[in-house]
């Protein structure tokens, strides 16, 4: 076994150099180099010894060690076949790690957590994601109301203040409803472009997300709750009712859509950055009806 942890440049260069790995820019290979960064991703993630740990794309296993020294079990799964045998290697002195050669967003991952996790067993995900499809992922993740109790991940900064925001704010739009119905959403760190290799064009944040046992809102039909927020989002610059008038097309006029947004207390000039959750709701439950 290896003293050194993965995470540190020089094993990994050793460890590409003894296997002539190659980064694929196209599946977002950006490994971490920083045993800090990682200490610390466990630690606002929450991983302990009783816990079970899901890992999207382990790589050489930079994370997935510091993983498996924490947690009660891992699962890994990875799509890159070429990384399976270093990971073979890395993982060698853990027995409680398994890793899926699949990709994510075709995984059953339901199924998995029920094999590969004990029953009541605190779940939880933590990642270093491909960046070029980090909100399908987690989108996949929070629709598909898996049992996991939060997710852990590193993203890209834009995406993370994003998912993260609050009203009223640059960055708060359909994403940020979307993130904050199923969980509580805060961004934990800010890294520095340097503790990866290579390294990625843009800077990068650990976003944790705690899973709600309930969303915050009632809404009468989920669908369409999320293709008002969409549509209110549609032209940021328009006001409420336009954007309301221009999705509405056809089936609700102007007339119509201002006595709705007066029963519920909202100013039809107002912007849809301006509306928290809860007037979200009981718009969309107004124009369901
Ligand atoms: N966890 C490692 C680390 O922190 O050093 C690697 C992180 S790297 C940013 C992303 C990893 O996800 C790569 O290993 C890549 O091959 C893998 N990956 C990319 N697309 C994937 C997918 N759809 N499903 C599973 N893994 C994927």
């Amino acid at each position: 076994m290896n003293n050194k942890a993965v995470a540190t440049p020089s094993r990994t260069k050793e460890i590409l150099g003894k296997y002539g790995f190659s980064f694929k820019k196209s599946l977002g290979q950006n490994f971490l180099i920083d045993v800090n960064i990682l200490k610390n991703i466990i630690e606002e993630a929450g991983i302990h010894e009783e816990a079970g740990a899901i890992e999207i794309g382990p790589g050489i296993g930079a994370l997935t060690e510091q993983l498996a020294r924490h947690a009660d079990r891992v699962v890994a799964f990875e799509i890159d076949q070429r990384l399976l045998p270093i990971l073979e290697d890395t993982l060698s002195a853990y027995d409680n790690v398994h890793v899926i050669n699949q990709d994510i967003l075709q995984a059953d991952v339901e199924q998995v957590i029920q094999e590969q996790f004990k029953e009541g067993q605190p779940v939880r995900v933590v990642a270093n994601l491909p960046y070029y499809i980090t909100t399908p992922i987690l989108m996949k993740l929070l629709m598909s109301r898996l049992p996991i109790d939060s997710i852990t991940v590193m993203i890209q900064k834009e995406v993370a203040d994003r998912m993260a925001a609050e009203p009223n704010t640059k960055s708060y739009g359909s994403l940020s409803i979307a993130v904050q119905y199923y969980t509580r959403a805060a961004v934990a760190l800010t890294v520095p472009k340097t503790v990866f290799m290579p390294q990625p064009n843009v800077d990068s944040s650990v976003l944790h997300l705690e899973m709600r046992d309930q969303p915050p809102v009632q809404v009468e039909d989920e669908d369409f709750f999320f293709d008002v927020v969409k549509a209110t989002f549609g032209q940021r610059r328009k006001t409420l009712m336009n954007n309301l008038a221009r999705h509405f097309k056809g089936r609700m006029d102007k007339t119509e859509l201002r006595t709705r947004l007066d029963e519920v207390g909202i100013d039809p000039s107002r912007r849809g950055e301006s509306l928290s959750m809860e007037e979200f709701a009981a718009l969309a439950n107004r124009l369901y009806k």
